[in-house]
């Protein structure tokens, strides 16, 4: 079978990366998309891990050379998924978790329409959001109300998505992004080959 895609978006702030480190902490099967980015690299973050960080010229490279999935300008950088590690998941039925704000998300629904899951990341509130962004400490008080601004935008798209997480308390938002990724997994389409010949039968007279 094909591995999936689960696209996650939602604001900054709302817990994404918290979220995702839960379900690959707990699920060693699951592949983290490493994005490019050419914003500079914060404290704590690793190259390679946190994402591949890049200079402006380079990711043009990367756009040039038809290297990324999907990309876009957030907040005055560029971020984008490499397609090679995702094409090769896919193919040997690797699921993976992509951190993707919604501009990307919805190109990578459109180009890979039967793999992708995208599932939004809200809070109970705005002011829950914008707590959270101040109280990780790593945004230029310059850049919070650009991202905050981005944010109410980004809400304004969750229609366009699959599953709605509401991340108020971390182990229940977990739990539902889990069942989320179980549920896609147990879809017909995913599980039709198990019916074998022989559990199959002939119509009922
Ligand atoms: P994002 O990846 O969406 O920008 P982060 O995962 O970095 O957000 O989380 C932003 C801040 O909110 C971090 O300090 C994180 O510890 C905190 N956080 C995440 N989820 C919760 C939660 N459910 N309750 C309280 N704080 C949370
Ligand atoms: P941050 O700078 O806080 O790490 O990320 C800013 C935004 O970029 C987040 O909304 C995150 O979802 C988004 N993002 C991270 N990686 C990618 C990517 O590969 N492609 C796109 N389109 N957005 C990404």
């Amino acid at each position: 079978m094909r591995g999936k895609l689960f696209v996650v978006s939602g604001p900054s702030g709302v817990g994404k990366n918290t979220l995702l480190n839960a379900i690959i902490d707990s699920c060693k099967t699951v592949q983290y998309s490493v994005s490019a980015t050419s914003r500079p690299i914060r404290p704590g973050e690793v190259d390679g891990k946190s994402y591949y960080f890049v200079s402006r010229a380079r990711f043009e490279e990367l756009i040039a050379n038809d290297a990324l999935l999907e990309y876009a300008e957030y907040v005055g950088n560029y971020y984008g998924t490499p397609l090679q590690p995702i094409r090769e998941a896919i193919e040997n039925g690797v699921d993976v978790v992509m951190d993707v704000e919604v501009v990307g998300a919805l190109k990578i629904k459109k180009r890979l329409p039967d793999d992708a899951v995208l599932v939004f990341v809200t809070a109970p509130s705005f002011d829950v959001i914008r707590k959270r962004l101040v109280h990780r400490g790593d945004v230029a008080p310059g850049l919070m109300e650009e991202r905050l601004e981005r944010a109410r935008w980004e809400c304004s798209q969750a229609v366009n998505y699959d599953y709605i997480v509401v991340n108020d308390d971390l182990t229940r938002a977990s739990e539902d992004l889990r069942a989320i990724m179980l549920a896609e997994k147990c879809k017909t389409m995913e599980r039709i080959h198990l019916i074998k010949e022989e559990l199959s039968c002939s119509t009922p007279q």
